[in-house]
């Protein structure tokens, strides 16, 4: 009995991974206005390239459970994951934290509501083919969601990292403007985190890589649909291993851009770079559990006064003045938004976790958590929906875009407090926590883990 009782626990703790995978094509109908550049004057009539939402079910035979959801979408929006989650959860008996949604952060991808409406399309029948097409995404994704968990089969996973060097700080071009004579650090991480998935035959089943680079190497004066990079990428993996899904991870990317940019070309290029990068990491096996945890904290918006909204409500930019006056009947209906949800999810699988991070993530996180935890954890942005940017401090105090002034595209008050960055380094350590990572060097609380796999 007892040697029954230790087989069956050392089954639990070298648990086999089971995995589904699916695809829906979200390419929306042309002519559409793009999302990202407030610049773009009309909408654009051709497609690119198809853009795609993925899924990928995980299992670890021990209980242990995920969905991960990739899309070459600007970004989800709270609506839309809020109801996918609503549906997938009552029918197969999912948690909350067993779904997490990845979008690529392309530039050349439609309008998701209710946030997302960064461009010159505005009236009727702009707000019409925007809800067209988030009811339909909504239903895309839970059939998706639903054709992932239906087909569960053996597979091994690996993970590793890599490199692809076409991202730079854009930050240095707005500080020479707005801070001319001063030098400011410009961070970069260039690492390209893999996970690989292999059926029992060895044939490649699903492939994830990431990168902390915003996909606008198509700019604001071109209109096709795609997926920038990251859908070039996808596909150029997806031609070099026949039968495998390639499915993006957007990273630490708030402040990143990619250099050169500026045609479809460029676009193809650095995707095939990161593409080959990734197809080529020196990957190890992972063993052990898949576990997941979420721990949703609140960040605050710094106080704004009605007078700065009369002021805001009156410029000529349209932004400014959309944000201006949505702010002034806020207050006026005594609904002025003081904060933000901020659900921080982590994804362990064995020896790698995935720290999922809503918003624009500004390279600073990625970089804090890689000398805490080492190669341990991936940093992904754009997740679940997009609250805006989150800055660091140190971005807060150098001031600028990512520093808060461009949260006026995505509809919020203002700046973050200066608490911004403890509040999400607090909660993403929890998070962690819950899945049984620590620190690099950090004993306490880590003794009587079951983990087979405790990792370095
Ligand atoms: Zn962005």
């Amino acid at each position: 009995m007892r040697w029954l009782l230790l087989l069956a626990l050392s089954l639990t703790l070298n648990a086999e991974f089971r995995a589904g995978v699916a695809r829906v094509k979200i390419t929306p109908q042309t002519p559409v206005w793009l999302m990202g550049f407030g610049a773009r004057t009309h909408p654009a009539a051709e497609v690119g390239l198809d853009l795609y939402a993925k899924a990928l079910a995980i299992d670890d035979s021990a209980g242990g459970r995920v969905v991960v959801v990739t899309a070459d979408l600007i970004g989800f929006t709270e609506r839309s994951t809020t109801e996918v989650v609503r549906r997938v959860m009552a029918r197969h008996g999912l948690r909350r934290d067993q779904v997490v949604f990845l979008a690529s952060h392309t530039h050349s991808g439609p309008a998701v509501l209710d946030r997302m409406t960064i461009s010159q399309g505005e009236g009727p029948a702009f707000d019409r083919e925007a809800e067209t097409y988030t009811v339909g995404l909504i239903d895309q994704l839970d059939q998706l969601i639903a054709a992932a968990l239906d087909k569960l089969e053996p597979v091994t996973i690996s993970s590793g990292w890599t490199e692809a060097g076409f991202a730079f700080n854009r930050r240095t071009e707005q500080l020479a403007v707005i801070r001319p004579g001063e030098t400011f650090p410009a961070p970069v991480d260039h690492r390209v985190p893999v996970l690989r998935l292999k059926r029992k035959d060895g044939r490649d089943f699903a492939l994830l890589f990431g990168y902390a680079c915003h996909p606008t190497v198509l700019t604001g004066d071109t209109y096709e649909v795609s997926g920038d990079y990251p859908g070039y990428a996808q596909a150029s993996v997806e031609e070099a291993l026949p039968g495998v899904t390639a499915m993006f991870i957007p990273l630490s990317a708030g402040d990143q851009r990619a250099t050169p940019r500026g045609s479809r070309v460029l676009a193809q290029k650095h995707g095939k770079s990161l593409a080959e990068a990734a197809m080529s990491a020196k990957l190890t096996l992972l063993t052990g559990k898949l576990q997941t945890a979420m721990e949703e904290i609140r960040l605050p918006f710094a106080s704004h006064t009605k007078e700065a909204y009369e002021a805001e409500a009156l410029s000529s930019d349209r932004f400014a003045a959309r944000r201006g006056k949505a702010m002034l009947a806020a207050m006026a209906a005594k609904k002025m938004p003081l904060d933000t949800a901020y659900p921080i999810q982590a994804i362990r699988i064995g020896a790698i976790s995935i720290l999922a991070l809503p918003g624009e993530v500004v390279v600073d996180y990625a970089l804090h958590f890689k000398a805490k935890y080492g190669s341990r954890v991936i940093v992904a942005g754009y997740a679940n929906f997009l609250p805006g940017y989150i800055p660091t401090l140190r971005l807060q105090r150098e001031g600028g875009y990512e520093a808060g002034d461009a949260m006026m595209y995505f509809m919020q008050p203002g700046w973050f407090t200066d608490q911004v960055e403890s509040l999400v380094l607090n909660g993403s350590t929890r998070a962690l926590k819950s899945v049984g990572l620590l620190p690099s060097g950090s004993t306490s609380g880590s003794r009587g883990s079951l983990s087979p796999n405790r990792v370095r």
